[in-house]
């Protein structure tokens, strides 16, 4: 099918057409999110898979997303951002995270993938390397990849998941400019530890680089753990971007709502990356997320807390079903260990036969890496209606026992 020619592929394709298209692009497969989805449309499936909450969202943001819409402009707004949401996203980080953002910070975008592109876009030359953790979000390597970046792989280790700082720094060449990271991370839950930070910093500052770090998870901890993003470090203050996703925080997936927060030269160039993007997110929902962000601590807490019962209840009736259950510390994600369960198989297989035999759809940490993948862990989304969570554990129980 693919002709491959220096620069880009050839389709095949009727004769006296020529498309021409680009490797990465014509390289990749759907998203693992979309295709589990997808699976779970069709007949008498659980989506498990995909990270999305069954509920609507909160009404109050629904209410105002729908009067923004009949009684505010549907023009283009600012660029950057509508005034109220760039305030209302500052106003929200230096209360939750005593961060001192300032307006020309921040850059609202279509989603926190969005932003990592523009990121991408915006900082990395060709030949520029970019350290990458595994497990990761199946978006950063193409994203690097096409903006000419070269990724350098390091990985998580189970089961602790802690970042290989050993590994980072050896992965540290002249040409490395960026080290991305995922805090709280996904599909883990596991978050970067204040001691890691502290190495961090003297790498970055040393090698001259700039950190991008994915937080969108930053809302989404359920143990108490205290999430640190790189701008509250004073060494890595300029020289970090930090992604943020009201989708997360708001259980909103389907608006596309993010933003990148950094010093005024990266969100400068930021902004002219993003200009060439989507230029512009629906004004509508930014004043709803703008009015989000307003509520008080309490409220955003007793909406996290509106995931709790259902991460408690999947996590527990996952291990009395017989398999070896984790809730990290965030993220509306458990994961199992096959091998720990007893179950000899190897994720892509368990994930197969569970959609065919079991009728749930989960996701593969395989496809969470590049290279060298884990092949031993499989990822549940737990924000399902109690009604749902319950069929899913008599089909995963059942499941558990065709196993052997
Ligand atoms: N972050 C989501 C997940 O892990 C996927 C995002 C997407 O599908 N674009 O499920």
């Amino acid at each position: 099918m693919w002709d491959v020619t220096a620069g880009g592929c050839r389709v095949g394709v009727p004769a006296g057409l020529a498309l021409t298209m680009n490797r990465t692009i014509a390289a990749l497969g759907t998203t693992i999110f979309e295709t589990m989805s997808q699976r779970a449309r069709n007949g008498d499936v659980i989506n498990l898979g995909q990270g999305f909450p069954d509920e609507q969202g909160p009404r109050e943001l629904l209410e105002a997303a729908a009067k923004a819409v009949l009684d505010r402009s549907s023009q283009y707004p600012p660029m950057r951002g509508v005034p109220e949401l760039r305030a209302a996203v500052a106003a929200y980080y230096a209360r939750e995270q005593a961060l001192d953002l300032a307006d020309d910070e921040i850059v609202v975008t279509s989603g926190a993938t969005e932003a990592i592109a523009a990121t991408l876009m915006a900082l990395l030359e060709p030949g520029d390397e970019v350290i990458v953790v595994q497990p990761l979000y199946d978006a950063y390597v193409p994203l690097i990849e096409r903006f000419g970046g070269v990724p350098r792989f390091v990985s998580l280790v189970p089961p602790d998941w802690r970042l290989p700082l050993g590994a980072i720094a050896a992965a540290i060449s002249s040409r490395t400019r960026v080290i991305m990271l995922n805090t709280p991370h996904n599909p883990t839950g596991s978050m970067v530890q204040p001691s890691d930070w502290t190495l961090l910093s003297r790498l970055c500052v040393k090698h001259d680089l700039t950190i991008i770090c994915d937080e969108v998870w930053e809302a989404m901890i359920f143990d108490g753990s205290r999430h640190v993003s790189p701008l509250a470090i004073p060494q890595l203050r300029e020289r970090s971007v930090k992604i943020g996703s009201a989708g997360k925080i708001f259980s909103l997936t389907g608006w596309k709502v993010g933003w990148a927060c950094a010093a005024p030269r990266i969100a400068g160039a930021i902004a002219k990356a993003h200009q060439f993007l989507t230029f512009t997110t629906p004004p509508s929902l930014q004043w709803a997320v703008a009015e989000g962000l307003q509520r008080p601590s309490d409220w955003h807490v007793a909406h996290r807390d509106g995931h709790a019962d259902g991460r408690t209840r999947l996590v527990e009736g996952l291990r009395s079903a017989g398999y070896a259950a984790t809730a990290g510390p965030a993220t509306w994600f458990i994961h199992v260990d096959l091998a720990a369960s007893g179950i000899a198989l190897t994720d892509v297989a368990f994930c197969e036969r569970l959609i065919t035999d079991g009728g749930i759809v989960s996701i593969p940490f395989s496809a969470f890496y590049a290279q060298e993948p884990e092949t031993g862990h499989v990822r549940f989304c737990f924000t399902k209606h109690t009604h749902v969570l319950d069929e899913a554990l008599k089909r995963l129980a059942r499941f558990r026992t065709t196993l052997g």
